[in-house]
């Protein structure tokens, strides 16, 4: 069997296993009340343990980073000259391959490094300080988790990063040095392999290529221990963020901060049975909750419900002094 098969059967009897252990198991009401004060309680319990994060784009918007899929941005007016039928196209693999300019031009203006966390990294990491959290799976890419001084072990960098590189010649594959790749992108030049003249991608996974391996072993580990889920900052609609939410066992409670409303159940699809999405607004919701607002405020209400908000604005004001003093001694 190959890697690949192997990976695919893993992931594939995962997936039955945890339908099956969803549709089973009789869920146990674990909130006294389904909101965010209720979820403080329960945090406070002392029964919550594993919490996961899930986080994306909406998570580091408050560092400064441009939504390039804001079409109002320059970032987007910039990539004009490139005639993108969408923003999207530039992570696809193929198109990547044919045209990589884009997303190079993207990355110089997005490159990890030039911003600071914000509070809802600095929130994650006093959870993790606290040893209740499982672990921090991301989207994102910008490595603001690591900044923030979360530990390594613990993120989970759902769509790979930028801390390796390889080229993209099939029968080559040869790793690169990120900081090469940093140099020639900074230097407005396509990396490219000195072996077979491919271009050398940063090992981000684009749409179209598989998930880094470390996700893919982790996802099944961790989710059917996950005592609380907590997703912020993502519109749940690339997979396999979307369907992840489902992985977690049925009684537990699952808390989404966010600026709309995501991953809600679609009615037909609930009557059916299928647990497809979150149960806002249903009268049989017993453990989803959600925080209409930007993130960091979100996560600074829980923090002040916890009794940790004094904690969390400290850790803010002297990380972002450290990181201040070490970009002023460059
Ligand atoms: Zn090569």
């Amino acid at each position: 069997m190959s890697e690949l098969e192997e990976v695919t059967q893993r992931f594939l009897h995962h997936q039955s296993a945890a339908e099956k252990f969803e549709t089973s198991e009789t869920p146990q009401r674990v909130l006294d009340e389904v909101s965010l004060e209720g979820v403080a309680r329960y945090i406070k319990s002392g029964n919550c343990k594993n919490i996961i994060f899930m986080t994306g784009a909406g998570i580091s918007t408050s560092a400064g980073l441009p939504d390039f899929r804001t079409e109002t941005t320059g970032l987007y007016d910039q990539l004009q000259e490139y005639e993108l039928p969408n923003p999207q196209r530039m992570f696809e693999i193929r198109y990547f391959k044919e045209r990589p300019e884009p997303f190079f031009k993207l990355v110089k203006s997005l490159y990890p490094g030039a911003f600071k966390p914000t509070p809802s990294h600095y929130f994650i990491r006093l959870m993790c300080e606290k040893n209740i959290v499982r672990r921090n799976y991301t989207q994102n890419i910008d490595t603001l988790d690591k900044i923030a001084g979360i530990e390594e072990e613990l993120i989970v960098e759902a769509h790979g990063g930028f801390s390796t590189a390889h080229c993209i010649g099939e029968s080559c594959l040869t790793e690169y040095p990120a900081l090469w790749v940093k140099d020639e992108i900074f230097a407005d030049r396509i990396p490219k392999c000195n072996q077979c003249g491919a271009v050398v991608k940063p090992d981000c996974a684009f749409f179209g290529e598989d998930m880094p391996r470390r996700f893919e072993h982790l996802v099944v580990e961790d989710f059917s221990k996950c005592d609380l889920l907590i997703v912020a900052g993502t519109t749940l609609v690339v997979q396999p963020f979307a369907s992840m939410i489902h992985k977690v066992p049925a009684s537990t409670p699952r808390l989404l901060v966010n600026y709309e409303l995501s991953g809600k159940a679609d009615p037909l699809m609930k009557f059916m049975g299928r647990g497809v999405g979150f149960n806002f607004g249903y009268t049989d919701n017993y453990r989803d909750v959600f925080y209409w607002g930007s993130c960091d405020e979100g996560f600074y209400r829980l923090a002040e419900l916890l009794g940790l908000k004094e904690e969390l604005e400290r850790l803010i004001k002297t990380e972002h002094q450290k990181l201040d003093a070490a970009a002023s001694s460059k």
